[in-house]
């Protein structure tokens, strides 16, 4: 489970094109540290109380005076890192750019790779030549026996529902390759729903304005897109397209019961799949996917392989070739001549999530490098800005919050013995990663040509696609990383019982050598115990030590921890970002958990690192109150609405303010700051979450 939310900053994992990638950084003036070391007071707005609202107290007036740059969604405090992790990274490419490389060595596909993306001339001469052989397999298609084979090519890795939950995909199925749950030494294939273009289904279902308009102006889109590529009829074509993909998402489960591991563990052999889900050619569809000979695979959500492979059977045939074709041109829209690429931004960029102004076209060229070639860029990356010191004092850190994670254990009387023996192997079998992989991806067989970005990310993803199927049945590796070291943000990897920390979250503002202790524990401490937690999350506590789906937990146990997550997301329902909107108590709950956690670990190995002595007061501020300061400050930042309505429909975690507000949770913070009864935070005792 990541800990920032997409909307924010994306990790772009495939072909980034479709993805909205001007959500990722913006403004490279922007990107200096802060001067300071500690708590910025600067940011705080102190006619605030803390038990009123704690989130503006520690970033008021940093609200107050920031202004949402126009070619972005939203900005936060963290965004400021973002933002130079994206200038350090350009940088790094424009040097390899010019170092004239060899043939085939990663300098040289990272300078080609981004050099081809930059040469919008050559976009616009070749105009939409690279799009018209795949528009004409497509139209060639005879029957559903050629369209099930034609959807079966169309598979990629593109999906990653625990480590990245990454749940869209608009091709038909998505893959994920992962360990099994059963069986976690050996890789397994998880197949998952798609179809849609939309991020979710309530983009289609939901009866409101809003979704109303982006509707309307969805099928607009759809048919503008058509018509550019050359398509006539359009508009009907575009009704037809938008319906088939209304009827996909009447059979998509919801992104909560998506998060259910135990809705998620169905295994299929291949041979039932035409009998659990009949409709489309299945062998054919798995011939076309490279997957013949593979005898099961788990199956996420059932009822949505039911649901839209009958729609395969029962929707004319020439509807899922226009279908196919406009998914094929929107997923390409990013490299293909302008009025392609400004179609697209103006309604993924200002219709869906409000942005006016469409990301400079190098922070675009830096993500598709990231997407494609992120290893070999990470590798150059964490060598010139992540030296051995850091690396250190981080892992520093993250042993004396796992140490106080032992202690937390032990103490708590609600859980058995054996229980908690089990939860003592997950914490010291896990593997830990700090600034970057220990072996990195060969891209030895990632063709990448100067002059053809089109086919640059088709080889891409392809290539992404066939590494991770021939992975299948093998043995996992458990120190594999799911992000890059130029990544500002740290994911649990639950099957792997494992963590990444990238270097690029391992910086001012979250981690400074200069910074009190006190704002080290809570800004980057509580990211540290975060990830930790997803270990004992919702999700993460199905898994045992070996990363297996296993009920480790005695009855009573599991009977307290049902009462207190629920407990938990009852408190996060009740936050109303929008009058007609609430936060999906159930849906953000695993995030939840391990904010919970995760601060109250950092915050008692703060205090264990103060090994008995006072932490001195700066700006006169405790130590404790420059730990939850520290911890709000993490979370200042701003959204445009439909950005944050976006986030708040299709993220597991809640917005930031209310991630501020965790602290309600917590007792430290009542003494520290005196919170009484009668303030807005208040929370009586018994209504504190407590899990770990
Ligand atoms: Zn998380």
């Amino acid at each position: 489970m990541r800990f920032l939310p997409k909307f924010l900053i994306v990790t772009i994992t495939v072909v980034t094109i479709c993805i909205p990638g001007f959500l990722l950084g913006a403004h490279a003036q922007d990107a200096t540290p802060p001067a300071t070391h500690g708590i910025v007071v600067a940011n705080m707005d102190r006619s605030v109380v803390p038990g009123d609202n704690f989130y503006l107290y520690a970033n008021g007036d940093w609200i107050k005076r920031t202004v949402i740059p126009p070619d972005r969604a939203g900005v936060g405090v963290f965004t400021v890192l973002d933002d130079l992790s994206n200038k350090n990274t350009a940088a790094l490419i424009q040097e390899s750019a010019k170092a004239k490389a060899a043939a085939g060595s990663n300098a040289r596909k990272i300078a080609d790779l981004y050099n081809s993306y930059m040469n919008e001339a050559a976009i616009e001469a070749k105009g939409v030549t690279p799009l018209q052989p795949h528009l004409k397999a497509i139209a060639a298609i005879q029957n559903k026996r050629e369209l099930a084979l034609a959807l079966g090519k169309s598979l990629r890795a593109d999906v990653d529902p625990l480590n990245n939950t990454n749940f869209h995909t608009s091709n038909l199925f998505g893959l994920w390759v992962a360990p099994g749950f059963h069986d976690s030494a050996h890789y397994a294939p998880y197949l998952l729903e798609g179809g849609l273009v939309l991020p979710n289904r309530q983009y289609y279902l939901d009866q409101n304005a809003h979704m109303e308009k982006v509707r309307t102006e969805y099928q607009a889109y759809v048919s503008a897109m058509l018509k550019l590529a050359g398509f006539t009829d359009t508009d009907a074509r575009a009704a037809r397209i938008v319906a088939l993909e209304k009827a996909i998402a009447e059979k998509h489960s919801s992104l909560s019961d998506d998060e259910d591991i135990h809705k998620a563990d169905n295994v299929w052999k291949q041979a039932d799949f035409a009998a659990k889900a009949p409709g489309l050619d299945w062998a054919e569809y798995f011939r076309g996917a490279g997957l013949a000979h593979q005898t099961s695979f788990d199956v996420w959500q059932p009822a949505g392989f039911v649901g839209e492979s009958a729609l395969v059977a029962s929707t004319p045939l020439d509807t899922w070739k226009d279908w196919m074709s406009f998914h094929m041109i929107a997923r390409y829209a990013g490299v293909l001549p302008k009025s392609f690429a400004d179609e697209n931004f103006d309604f993924f960029g200002k219709t869906l999530y409000g942005v006016p102004q469409q990301r400079p076209r190098w922070q675009r060229g830096v993500a598709v490098v990231n997407g494609l070639l992120g290893d070999a860029v990470g590798q150059i990356y964490a060598r010139k800005y992540f030296p051995p010191e850091a690396k250190a004092a981080a892992q520093a850190m993250v042993a004396n919050i796992i140490a106080a994670y032992k202690v937390r254990l032990q103490g708590l009387t609600w859980m058995a013995a054996t229980t908690k023996a089990e939860a003592e192997a997950k914490l010291d079998s896990l593997y830990i990663g700090v600034g970057y992989p220990e072996s990195w991806k060969n891209y030895a067989g990632y063709d990448v040509k100067s002059d053809d970005i089109f086919g640059n990310i088709q080889r891409g993803s392809l290539f992404r696609y066939h590494r991770q199927v021939a992975r299948l049945g093998g043995d996992v590796d458990r120190k594999e990383w799911s992000m890059e070291p130029q990544t500002v943000n740290a994911v649990n990897l639950p099957l792997q019982n494992a963590l990444n920390f990238p270097a690029a979250i391992l910086q001012p503002p979250f981690f400074d050598a200069k910074a009190p202790a006190a704002t080290n524990y809570g800004a980057i401490g509580s990211i540290i115990g975060h990830e930790i937690s997803h270990t004992f999350d919702t999700e993460g506590s199905t898994f045992d030590s070996k990363g297996r789906l296993r009920n480790w937990w005695t009855p009573a146990d599991l009977a307290h921890f049902d009462a207190a997550t629920a407990k938990l997301a009852a408190q996060y329902d009740t936050y109303k970002p929008f009058p007609d909107l609430h936060v999906n108590g159930k849906q953000t709950l695993a995030e939840d958990i391990a904010d919970v956690a995760g601060i109250s670990a950092a915050y008692d190995g703060y205090r264990a690192s103060l090994q008995g002595q006072t932490a001195p007061v700066l700006d006169g501020f405790s130590g404790d109150q420059q730990f939850f300061i520290a911890f709000g400050q993490n979370w200042g930042s701003k959204a445009r609405p439909a950005a944050l309505r976006s986030q708040v429909l299709q993220d597991p975690h809640a917005p930031a303010e209310y991630r501020a507000d965790t602290v309600r949770n917590v007792n430290a913070w009542y003494k520290a700051f005196n919170v009484k009864p009668g303030q807005a935070l208040y929370l009586t005792p018994e209504n504190r979450v407590r899990i770990w």
